[in-house]
């Protein structure tokens, strides 16, 4: 298969060894601009993979989440790929969306140092690499406000 340059260049900005499946699986989330679910991995990777398994996935995204590639968002079920993976950073920060399922990613060491301080205070060990944090995004707060003042401006 012949990968678009842009995503050829992405791979290559990864330092990893990407088997032809893994490839393939990591191609699909980055023409998904948002999370995407393993099931919907498999059915977009059926179409050029009509072999492929759901243990053969779920491998290939295992890989790419233990690599700081892909971030499992586990109130969603879901995937994304991390905005910033070169610079491994811990305790990343995903704003998830409740309506559209929209992820905004940021870090903040301040947020890093306190975590691991409260993580020595309990003898914590943290192995988690981002937070989820639940809300609604930018874009689904303005529709909501368009909504209302379309629905204020009939009634008058
Ligand atoms: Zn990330
Ligand atoms: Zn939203």
């Amino acid at each position: 298969m012949n990968y678009p340059i842009p995503f050829t260049e992405y791979c290559e900005t990864l330092v990893l060894k990407l088997t032809a499946l893994r490839k393939a699986v990591l191609y699909i989330l980055w023409c998904t601009k948002k999370p995407i679910k393993a099931y919907d991995v498999l059915n977009n990777l059926l179409k050029i993979k009509p072999n492929a398994t759901p243990p053969t996935v779920y491998r290939a995204l295992d890989f790419f989440v233990a690599s700081g590639i892909l971030h499992k968002i586990e109130s969603i079920q879901s995937y994304t790929l991390c905005c910033e993976p070169m610079k491994q950073l811990p305790t990343e920060v995903l704003m998830v969306c409740n309506l559209c399922h929209h992820v905004v990613e940021t870090y903040d060491t301040l947020v890093h140092a306190l975590f691991t301080k409260l993580a020595d205070l309990h003898l914590f060990q943290l192995n988690q690499d981002a937070i989820e944090l639940k809300g609604t995004c930018q874009r689904c707060i303005e529709k909501a406000l368009d909504f209302r003042h379309w629905s204020h401006d009939r009634k008058t």
